[in-house]
């Protein structure tokens, strides 16, 4: 079976509901981590947070939408650039090798699973994103106290 490749500028409809269960789960790992750095333990609105993939996007399709494949990081241990060498400028695209050592040693558990399920090869047709988009609204049910009917619009289908 061939993996299906991130095609950025897909408008199908399995892509663009995939990319509505990523945007959920990320609010979803951001909400859980209380919108705190997990490297510097930052916080908003002191510093911005991002959902940052452990598992690539583009190469772990089917993981894309899981919340425990995301990061709650600050931008600055997401994605800056690389002006420094310094530990304490680490970034998770900056430095793919260290940051994901990083998250072995402080979340063996997570790290572990998500390296089996990463060796996986799920199909991902539009059933799957519609079973995931149903789980992660279940999810940030739980999570948030003004969750609103407004985040079913779109989906039609659903039972
Ligand atoms: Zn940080």
């Amino acid at each position: 079976m061939i993996k299906t490749k991130l095609c950025k500028h897909s408008k199908s409809p399995t892509e663009a509901l995939r990319k509505k269960c990523v945007q959920l789960a990320k609010r979803i790992a951001r909400a859980l981590a209380n919108y705190t750095c997990e490297y510097c333990g930052k916080k908003e609105p002191q510093v911005r947070t991002h959902g940052s993939h452990i598992y690539s996007e583009g190469v772990h399709l089917s993981m894309s939408a899981d919340v425990d494949n995301i990061l709650c990081l600050c931008a600055t241990h997401h994605m800056a650039a690389g002006m420094w060498n310094r530990a304490d400028h680490w970034s998770w695209h900056n430095s793919p090798a260290e940051a994901m050592e990083w998250f072995k040693e402080n979340y063996p558990e997570r790290y572990e699973t998500l390296k089996l399920r990463a060796r996986e090869n799920k199909m991902c047709d539009l059933k799957f994103w519609q079973d995931k988009w149903v789980e992660l609204n279940n999810k940030y049910k739980g999570i948030s106290g003004n969750w609103t009917i407004q985040i079913f619009k779109g989906l039609s289908k659903n039972n």
